[in-house]
């Protein structure tokens, strides 16, 4: 599979046609025909790239393209119905990654997909400053949280053990592996610590937001994964 893509459309056949050409792609596509919900799915949903419509009933598509970016960072390619500048403005200030003007040639909206998922990609690889875990983001230069939008308060140690387990993320981390790299070589103190501060850490995310994203392994130590 070459990734999600999640189309918000109100016009039925445009939708479906959407469907179909990036099915046939080879990626997995998802469908909502309203603003609303659209946002709700875009939210929820682990979506690689969003083809976003600019009209649509229930919220208009700029104001879904705001919204998912105060969460996320996910490209989102915008349709605009007409060939109109202040459209293609608001579109961008809006947060969205890139436009197409209907009518559209499908094969100029796959080469735009194709690039914006490649600049995601590397967006992976080099962008220092952002880790992501479903809701959960984690801005590292300005060490800084976020659940779904909502600011989470972490002490130093607390971030940068956060940042640590999301650096490996699906890899297993020794409670002796953790203590090195979070409280460094020199630290002789109870090796509790690492446990204690998961508690913290579980307390503050997983707890408080119904998530999972920590996980003990018994006898060894703990993994960071995204949610199911
Ligand atoms: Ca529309």
């Amino acid at each position: 599979m070459k990734g999600r893509i999640l189309v918000i459309e109100d016009e039925v056949k445009i939708a479906r046609f959407l469907e179909l050409e990036f099915k046939y792609e080879g990626y997995s596509v998802e469908v909502s025909h309203d603003g609303r919900e659209g946002y709700e799915k875009a939210a929820s949903s682990n979506a690689d790239l969003i083809v976003l419509d600019l009209m649509l009933p229930g919220l208009s598509g700029i104001e879904v393209c705001r919204r998912i970016r105060r969460q996320s960072d996910v490209p989102i390619i915008m349709l605009t119905a007409k060939d109109d500048v202040t459209d293609k403005v608001m579109g961008l200030d809006s947060g969205a990654d890139d436009y197409v003007t209907k009518p559209f040639a499908i094969e100029e909206l796959l080469a735009r997909i194709r690039v914006a998922l490649k600049r995601k990609d590397r967006g992976i690889l080099n962008d220092k400053n952002m880790l992501k875990s479903g809701k959960l983001i984690l801005f590292k230069d300005e060490y800084r949280i976020t659940f779904d939008g909502k600011e989470i308060s972490l002490s130093k140690k607390e971030f940068e053990l956060l940042k640590y387990l999301m650096e490996n993320k699906g890899i297993v981390l020794s409670r002796e592996k953790i203590l090195d790299r979070v409280w460094g070589y020199d630290y002789y103190g109870d090796t509790n610590v690492t446990d204690v501060y998961i508690r913290y850490l579980r307390s503050k995310i997983d707890q408080q937001f119904k998530s999972q994203f920590i996980h003990t392994v018994r006898g060894v130590g703990y993994i960071f994964k995204d949610e199911e």
